[in-house]
């Protein structure tokens, strides 16, 4: 990829509305020349250059190409990287070696984790086990704007995982986070990510992203259809009478549930959020966070237990592990048709948001689907 840089990463990629904002490129740039906007978009920050322009770029240097996993044939280059194979046109929701249905064991865990605590329940048995010596992940903005908003964060023991769990649905750039990780000499990381974020697990494989390929050590993905803004949230809540500062916890599962400090639980349909779906989300067409090591969701008929698709080989030695530690109960997927169906629904849907015109795809590999209905 040596001919091509920040140029054309701004062109293709950040001005036709593909990029997510996962900061991947951010995160590689290894000048540091590229910033963030409050939009969640990545920019130029050398002094009197044009959005598209990069010093470093011009002289050769194309990591931000490599780090975004959006960049042309993306989809078909991680699959082969991580799996070996592109995917066929039925596997809406990438490949899987299992899909289970999964729930902490840990109390302290299953209070604050959004779904089965799967998620916060990995980060601590990897921490103990010191198989990772931090994690990527989101911390509430703690200035009383309620469980809304959400900021990259690292962290390194048990207190701090049990912090961060739950969920946001405002945006958070958990890759943004390595900066600090680095700067605290932190080595084996796991990332927590959003799906847009999850398949920086792949590109830096696909790649050669080596520096980040070495200090990711697993990369737990997020399901994830859309996130909206805070203002719009706001919005939202304000005109059903609830006051942001008053939210406890939210979760969408196919309307929005709120949570409220005076024990109230309120419903409000996911339609009205729409209109303030996050820019970077509109075209994103992955629902299933595609190339994590594990992916997370809370689909389907129970409450509290976390779908869990397997995808690597070191996504099934972490899930071994809590699983043989007891600290994680385990059934199939299949248990759960809702789940299933709503998987591929989601998935599919999502999938239609890829500009068809968008990109060709290398000769012989499939295209990214628009699916039929
Ligand atoms: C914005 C958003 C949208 C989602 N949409 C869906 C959906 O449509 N369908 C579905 O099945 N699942 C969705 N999920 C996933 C689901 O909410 C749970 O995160 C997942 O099931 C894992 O649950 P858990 O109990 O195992 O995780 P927990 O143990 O609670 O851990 C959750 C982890 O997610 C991190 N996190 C929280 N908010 C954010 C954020 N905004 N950005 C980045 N990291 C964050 C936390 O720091 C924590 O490490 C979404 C999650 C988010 C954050």
């Amino acid at each position: 990829m040596g001919e091509v840089h920040w140029r054309e990463l701004y062109h293709e990629v950040v001005d036709t509305g593909l990029c997510t904002g996962c900061a991947a490129c951010v995160m590689a740039c290894p000048r540091d020349v590229l910033g963030y906007t409050d939009d969640y978009f990545p920019v130029q920050i050398g002094e009197g250059m044009g959005h598209d322009e990069c010093v470093i770029g011009d002289r050769g240097c194309d990591i931000c190409t490599r780090a975004c996993p959006r960049f042309r044939n993306w989809e078909s280059e991680i699959d082969e990287a991580l799996f070996g194979r592109p995917r066929r046109a039925d596997e809406v929701y990438g490949h899987v070696r299992s899909i289970l249905l999964t729930r902490t064991t840990d109390a302290g865990i299953a209070e604050v984790g959004q779904d089965g605590g799967l998620v916060s329940t990995l980060l601590t048995w990897g921490l103990e086990q010191e198989h990772i010596d931090g994690a990527l992940t989101s911390a509430i903005v703690n200035d009383g704007r309620g469980p809304f908003d959400a900021e990259p964060t690292v962290v390194t023991t048990r207190d701090e995982v049990l912090a961060t769990a739950g969920s946001r649905y405002t945006y958070s750039a958990n890759p943004l986070a390595m900066a600090e990780a680095e700067e605290r000499g932190l080595k084996q990381l796991a990332l927590v990510g959003m799906s847009c974020q999850a398949s920086i697990n792949g590109s830096v494989d696909a790649y050669g992203v080596n520096k980040y390929k070495r200090k990711i050590a697993l990369t737990i993905g997020l399901m994830c259809s859309k996130t909206f803004t805070y203002e719009g949230q706001q919005q939202v809540l304000a005109d059903h009478g609830i006051a942001m500062e008053d939210v406890t916890k939210i979760n969408i599962k196919g309307r929005y549930q709120v949570w409220t400090r005076d024990g109230g639980y309120h419903e409000i349909p996911l339609k009205l959020f729409h209109p303030y779906t996050r820019e970077g989300c509109k075209l994103c067409p992955d629902f299933a966070a595609q190339h994590a090591d594990i992916s997370t969701g809370g689909i389907g008929a129970d409450e509290n237990w976390t779908l869990t698709l397997v995808r690597t080989a070191r996504g099934e030695e972490w899930m071994r592990g809590v699983i043989d530690a007891g600290l994680v109960e385990a059934r199939p997927g299949e248990d759960d048709e809702v789940a299933m169906n709503l998987l591929t629904k989601l998935s599919t849907v999502s999938r239609r948001r890829w500009p068809a015109d968008r990109l060709p795809e290398p000769a012989g590999a499939p295209a990214m689907l628009p699916l039929a209905e």
